[in-house]
């Protein structure tokens, strides 16, 4: 067939080799591999360098993200390891003031340990980002939309403002929020594309990965270098538990959106300040919808109150008390004592991070049994 596949009929079409004709891609769990002959030393001999389940992960990851490299590796912050391990002392990087907990974190031991000098700016203000984009960065970190803010960029803008500035300047991008079915940043000018599989990519939160894509070659075997030398590829029973969730991604998120866009616009008539990009009121509303394909499920709201945040997460019966998204159950939050307690008290005051802010995570289930769970924890608090 010459006409290029939807990326839901590609995420169930997995193409391997297997003598046997299995229908499933086996798992090869062996740690070595034999040459043919001296002369011919086949395609494997380590599995930190690489191995044939791995392999078919990042092939098959590689149709559905459509990039022309891709490798997958132990965790989404092996993932961004592997990539500020390309910096040397004295390199500037712009990043976002927003970004994922650990991601600061690592991107703070590069600034005191390796004396890489990064700044965090507000990505939402294009105009700042890019007054602090010189000639001299070498690298640019995004997230959108973030979480638990569920705060903006624009990508193309900046990628391009950067690009203009420096040719050389990779802009990266961690695209764990949107997946690539609602978001493909290297469309969008985007160097590096990095996700936590963890999330949505497997969905049942009994894997932790990352996955890196590009389509520089020179990207690429940088990447690829650092993944080899440190060993951070992803075993190979990891690698075939991600190739069995990715198969029903397009499904989970679907539906995941789908109960998120109806629990927020409940939310909005019980008059609850709500962030999400899939509702007008979102600042940034028309900007998401442009470089995105939906709003995806993760949405947070404010009681005013931390103690009475505390209570409505205490009185859910069926949203699970725990860190992480993408999984199929709906997940509730208190990210400034669970996800985000790594950023400090000060620092998210800095950041207009509101102490009593809800993160909701939404599963697969029956949207009106959320609904309902909802609604009767905010009775029981004495919220609504
Ligand atoms: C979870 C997460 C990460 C880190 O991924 P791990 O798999 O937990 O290492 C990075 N970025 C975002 C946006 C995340 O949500």
């Amino acid at each position: 067939m010459s006409k290029q596949l939807s990326l839901e009929t590609e995420l169930v079409h997995v193409s391997h080799k297997d003598g046997n004709n299995a229908s499933v891609a086996p798992v090869y769990l062996s740690a070595t591999f034999k040459p043919n002959s001296f002369d011919d030393m086949g395609e494997f001999d380590y599995t930190r360098s690489g191995n044939p389940t791995r392999a078919t992960l990042q092939q098959h990851l590689s149709k559905v993200m459509k990039a022309k490299f891709v490798y997958a590796v132990n965790s989404g912050m092996a993932a961004l390891d592997v990539i500020v391990r390309s910096l040397a002392p004295g390199d500037e990087v712009v990043a976002g003031d927003d970004l994922y907990g650990g991601t600061d974190r690592l991107l703070t031991y590069i600034k005191t340990v390796n004396g890489v000098k990064v700044g965090h700016y507000d990505t939402t203000n294009l105009e700042l980002i890019t007054s602090k984009i010189t000639k001299t960065t070498k690298m640019v970190f995004l997230e959108s939309p973030t979480n638990p803010l569920i705060k903006i960029c624009d990508l193309k803008a900046i990628a391009d403002y950067a690009h203009k500035q420096n040719p050389e300047c990779v802009v990266v991008f961690d695209n764990t929020m949107m997946t690539p079915l609602l978001m493909s940043p290297l469309e969008l000018g985007a160097d590096i594309q990095y996700e936590s599989a963890t999330k949505y990519m497997n969905g049942h939160h009994d894997v932790m990965a990352g996955v890196l894509a590009t389509n520089s070659e020179v990207l690429a075997k940088k990447l690829f270098f650092v993944i080899n030398a440190t060993g951070s590829g992803l075993a190979p029973f990891d690698s075939w538990l991600m190739i069995r969730g990715l198969k029903t991604m397009a499904l989970r998120v679907e539906r995941q959106q789908e109960n998120a866009i109806k629990i927020a616009n409940w939310l909005e008539s019980q008059n609850v300040k709500v962030r999400y990009p899939g509702l007008k009121s979102h600042p940034h509303y028309e900007l998401h919808n442009k470089q995105s394909r939906g709003p995806g499920a993760v949405l947070s709201f404010e009681t005013g109150d931390v103690s009475l945040s505390k209570k409505i997460i205490e009185a859910c019966e069926l949203y699970s008390v725990t860190v992480s998204f993408g999984y199929v159950c709906s997940l509730i939050s208190l990210p400034c004592l669970m996800s985000h307690a790594s950023i400090s008290a000060e620092t998210r005051k800095e950041r207009d991070f509101p102490e009593d802010l809800i993160r909701l995570c939404v599963g697969i289930e029956n949207v009106d049994d959320l609904i309902d769970d909802l609604d009767s924890a905010f009775k029981k608090s004495g919220f609504k």
